[in-house]
């Protein structure tokens, strides 16, 4: 359990240091805006689709220290693979993060985003982790905007199979 939060720690320190394909693509194909107003978390993300697969991805915006890590990996995960692996992804880190995936037994593409499981037990946080996850699926689907609460609660609304 130390080792996963030390991990944890250094993972979230070091994407905020050097964050991961931070800044605005020349050419978007798809892009999308996340707000989660419980902790103030924006950002904007900008994709470039190539066909089927995601050639560009790119976010800018303001949030707290585990949404910018959150965002910086997904963007390094979901760059170069298909929209239905990205979707698929996208189902699994909502479902780990809410603590419907034991991640451990059960089969799942996650990786090192694992990292993020701790989450499930932070209430607060789950949110800031998901809000990326949660644009990403507004940007491939076409939707302009999104948010954490109301209608478009990641909680509630199924994400990843639309
Ligand atoms: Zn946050």
């Amino acid at each position: 359990m130390a080792d996963s939060k030390s991990l944890y720690q250094e993972v979230i320190l070091d994407h905020n240091k050097k964050p991961r394909n931070y800044g605005a693509l020349e050419h978007a194909s798809h892009k999308a805006e996340g707000h989660n107003p419980l902790c103030g978390d924006h950002l904007s993300l900008e994709l470039n689709l190539d066909g089927d697969r995601i050639d560009g991805i790119a976010f800018r915006g303001d949030s707290c220290a585990i949404c910018k890590a959150s965002t910086s990996m997904m963007t390094t995960t979901v760059k170069g693979k298909s929209r239905q692996d990205a979707e698929t992804l996208i189902q699994e880190f909502r479902d780990m993060a809410t603590g419907k995936l034991d991640f451990n037994h059960q089969p799942h593409h996650l990786g090192r985003l694992t990292v993020f499981a701790g989450v499930r037990d932070l209430p607060m946080r789950v949110k800031c982790a998901i809000l990326p996850w949660h644009t990403l699926h507004a940007a491939l689907t076409s939707v302009a905007s999104t948010s954490t609460e109301a209608a478009d609660d990641p909680m509630d609304a199924p994400i990843g199979n639309a």
